[in-house]
């Protein structure tokens, strides 16, 4: 069955985005989603944090909703989570002896996602937060052109999945699933009964994404 409200949102977003694709730098894309009020979320943020990192891209990581620490800064992965994620890159990197990739890191939605400023967890985005958003995602992806995608935490791999459902057709896109580095953290961070198997996902995701005469 179609959910006509899900459908709804999707055009609204898509349509916005068509009117804002002539977006064309990074830097043009924050100015426009530094001031954005489309959805309620804006009201209890410290900063949007559109995203950070280099475009284009080899890899584009996407994950669910800045953090606190995220709000407070601008930028997305700097908290307790986003350390354990670059400690998994590097490990991952290590393993395959890549010496350098470049990443871009952005969330399904620019602001955190929470109902009040000071709220410890926050909450996941709603669906009409997450489509309201996504014509962002599509401006990064397009001027990202990355080779491969890291999703995650489920919400984020189902929605990415979705949002960029055409772009993944169109190209050779290696997708990555990982969990949310908060719930491996939860697990036990580099404890955690399946980080090795995370970080072997990783290095051979790192192996396809590069090309054979770049490996070390
Ligand atoms: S989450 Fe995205 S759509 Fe909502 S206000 Fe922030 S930038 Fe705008």
């Amino acid at each position: 069955m179609i959910d006509t409200q899900t459908t709804t949102y999707k055009e609204l977003a898509w349509n916005d985005w068509r009117k804002q694709a002539m977006l064309t730098t990074f830097w043009q894309i924050k100015s426009v989603w530094d001031e954005c009020k489309q959805c309620p979320l804006h009201q209890t943020v410290s900063h949007h944090v559109v995203g950070d990192g280099v475009l284009p891209c080899e890899v584009m990581i996407v994950g669910e909703s800045p953090g606190m620490q995220e709000d407070a800064v601008g930028k997305p992965f700097v908290g307790k989570s986003g350390h354990l994620l670059l400690q998994m890159i590097e490990q991952a990197l290590a393993e395959v002896r890549i010496h350098k990739i470049t990443f871009f890191m952005t969330n399904l939605v620019a602001c955190r996602s929470c109902d009040f400023p000071d709220e410890r967890g926050g909450r996941p985005p709603d669906t009409k937060e997450i489509y309201t958003c996504s014509p962002r995602l599509h401006q990064l992806f397009d001027i990202g052109k990355p080779k491969g995608i890291i999703f995650l935490g489920r919400l984020v791999q189902s929605y990415g999945r979705e949002i960029l459902h055409e772009k993944i057709k169109a190209t050779k896109l290696e997708i990555l699933d990982l969990p949310a580095p908060a719930a491996i953290l939860r697990r036990g961070g580099v404890h955690a009964y399946d980080f090795q198997d995370q970080i072997a996902k990783l290095a051979l995701f790192f192996e396809l994404v590069k090309s054979p005469r770049e490996l070390g």
